[in-house]
């Protein structure tokens, strides 16, 4: 394992910096929802200061990852970017009080432990990069037993076809 783990509150007050690359196979909470684990996503961390003062950290991801189609089950790629804003916070009592503060839903607010395992923060923003239901945003033609039964289309509809 060549898992990082830091500060994250030193990290912030010394506003640095950090970036990588993981294979999308390090990430087994990640793998478990996709096609495959092939792979793997670019990430990097910048550390600063909210302007509430709070320590803040700036999380980019990039890269490819395969779902599995809804409709038509067929494996597709998906590109991932993703850039996101975490406020830290020490306790989960100062969590919500600096929630409620932000009243911001772009930002989220983490209780880091003293020596948080980066590659947990990478994994938590690329399960939340993943549609809920993945499709094609077109199947390919003829891939699918799925694509007849399209639960778009309403029942009636199918209905009238069928007559
Ligand atoms: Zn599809």
């Amino acid at each position: 394992m060549t898992a990082k783990a830091i500060d994250l509150f030193e990290f912030c007050r010394n506003k640095q910096h950090l970036s990588g690359d993981v294979p999308v196979s390090d990430l087994a909470r990640l793998t478990a929802e996709l096609a495959d684990n092939k792979g793997e996503l670019a990430w990097s961390l910048q550390g600063g200061q909210h302007e509430t003062g709070s320590a803040q950290l700036t999380l980019q991801l990039e890269g490819e990852v395969h779902l599995i189609c809804q409709r038509c089950l067929t494996a597709y790629p998906l590109a991932v970017a993703s850039k996101s804003l975490l406020v830290l916070a020490k306790t989960e009592a100062e969590a919500d009080e600096t929630e409620a503060r932000l009243d911001d839903d772009s930002i989220d607010v983490i209780v880091p432990s003293g020596s948080q395992d980066l590659m947990v923060l990478v994994e938590d923003e690329a399960l939340l990069a993943l549609p809920l239901s993945p499709r094609h945003e077109s199947c390919p033609a003829g891939a699918a037993p799925g694509t007849v039964n399209d639960k778009a289309e309403s029942p009636f509809a199918v209905l009238k076809k069928l007559k």
